[in-house]
């Protein structure tokens, strides 16, 4: 708590500018219970009222019914019940909007979906929000985005921060196993996040910070260590856990972009949901991320034990390849995006002089802050996480196919284009 204590209060020192760290989250509370202080944390926040309570048929039965009754006592509200499984789309965005149209403020109580709808629609009416939290399925509560689906394409879209993020463990205890392991694979791919990002700062000299690892980094190694507790409602389990998803978010907001918390494992997630096989049911965003994670992992593996670097070669990709793989539209918007990440021959020698002068040095400065695929396995083995693309329900050729051209979809440069460029990516020796 004494990361999370100090950046709400803006007493944590930037490892990196030594400056003091500030983050949008006004008040932020992890109890063993909260029950009969709800009233009061919200009060304490001075939301402009009404509230709209916004729930789904599970979070309203798991927690959102408690605060209801307990905000009941500060005045009118207007509950907000999206029934059973709502998805984070645009008309329910739109419904959430109408029926909070009158409402000085947003309270979500759930975790993903509710939690991006509340945010999201907070930013576009102007309003104000908080969050009581239901499970530890991903580090979206105190990022300021919201992933909504419009028109049928997974969009990333601006949202408030909640003012508020109160976590409840024992209710973090009795959420679905599904949606803890979800969060641990969320959690974890910190590694192979890390990992890219560094290379990618050594490599092509783009910004690279340490900061928002330095503040996750022990909790990180005291859950990694034995988080087979998450699955028997350990408290100090469940309570790192979500501890690392909150700070993950705020590593999010300070470097003014998902890099952090967002690289080839993410990028591997987004093309299957890009491209999805017909009649797929998505699997959580964290279990999908737990199985890229692990592909991640294994490629760095390989790539990272060569005694020599690989040999960059000018970039294959082209826009024909782009729109026959994507479609004309998606395919020109990404062939748009990428160009600062392709090259010509004479640039890729260049690039093969910096990493052959560098090669040790970044091996042994990434191996310091990466997991082995062996240890990310392991762990997600201990709290039975998805580790093979079977367990989220894909055809091999779908993953395979994602892996292939998951860095085709953004400029973000990962081990995935590193291996790509250099004749190395083999998805066919990551996938089992
Ligand atoms: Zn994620």
């Amino acid at each position: 708590m004494d990361v999370l204590k100090k950046l709400l209060a803006g007493d944590y020192r930037d490892p990196e500018t030594g400056e003091r760290l500030h983050v949008p989250v006004k008040s932020l509370v992890i109890q063993e219970s909260l029950a009969g202080n709800e009233a009061d944390l919200v009060k304490a926040l001075d939301l402009p009222k009404p509230y709209a309570v916004v729930s789904d048929d599970h979070t309203h039965r798991a927690l959102g019914l408690r605060v209801e009754t307990a905000l009941a006592s500060l005045g009118k509200l207007i509950p907000i019940r999206l029934g059973n499984r709502p998805h984070p789309d645009d008309k329910t965005a739109e419904r959430v909007m109408q029926e909070g149209e009158k409402a000085g403020s947003y309270i979500a109580v759930g975790s993903g979906t509710i939690c991006d709808l509340g945010k999201y629609a907070a930013a576009r009416q102007g309003k104000r929000c908080a969050v009581f939290a239901t499970a530890p399925s991903m580090n979206g509560y105190t990022s300021v985005n919201a992933a909504i689906t419009v028109h049928g394409h997974k969009k990333s879209l601006a949202a408030v921060s909640p003012e508020g993020v109160f976590v409840d463990l024992g209710i973090l205890a009795r959420a679905p196993k599904r949606l803890i392991q979800a969060g641990f694979g969320d959690a974890i791919c910190r590694s192979t996040a890390q990992a890219d990002w560094l290379m990618a700062g050594r490599l092509l000299g783009q910004p690279y910070r340490t900061t928002p690892f330095a503040f996750i980094a022990d909790l990180e190694n005291e859950l990694v260590a034995d988080p087979s507790g998450l699955l028997k409602g350990d408290r100090p389990a469940l309570s790192r856990l979500i501890q690392i998803l909150l700070l993950s978010g705020f590593g999010m907001t300070i470097c003014g972009g998902s890099y952090p918390a967002s690289q080839g494992e993410h990028l591997i997630s987004h093309h299957i949901e890009m491209m999805p096989p017909q009649g797929w049911e998505p699997a959580l965003h964290g279990e999908q991320i737990a199985v890229t994670t692990l592909v991640m992992a294994k490629l760095q593996d390989r790539i990272l034990t060569r005694d020599t670097p690989p040999q960059l070669g000018a970039s294959k990709v082209s826009a024909g390849s782009l729109r026959s793989h994507f479609g004309d539209e998606v395919g020109l918007a990404c062939w748009k995006d990428i160009q600062p990440k392709l090259w010509d021959t004479e640039r890729a020698s260049r690039l093969n002089e910096r990493l052959q002068a560098i090669w040790p040095r970044l091996k042994s400065e990434i191996s310091a802050v990466r997991r082995p695929a062996a240890e990310v396995e392991a762990a997600l083995a201990k709290v039975e996480a998805p580790r093979c693309y079977t367990a989220i329900g894909l055809p091999r050729t779908t993953f395979r196919d994602a892996i292939l051209h998951a860095r085709e979809i953004r400029n973000r440069y990962t081990f995935l284009d590193l291996a790509a460029d250099s004749g190395l990516l083999e998805p066919e020796r990551l996938i089992d």
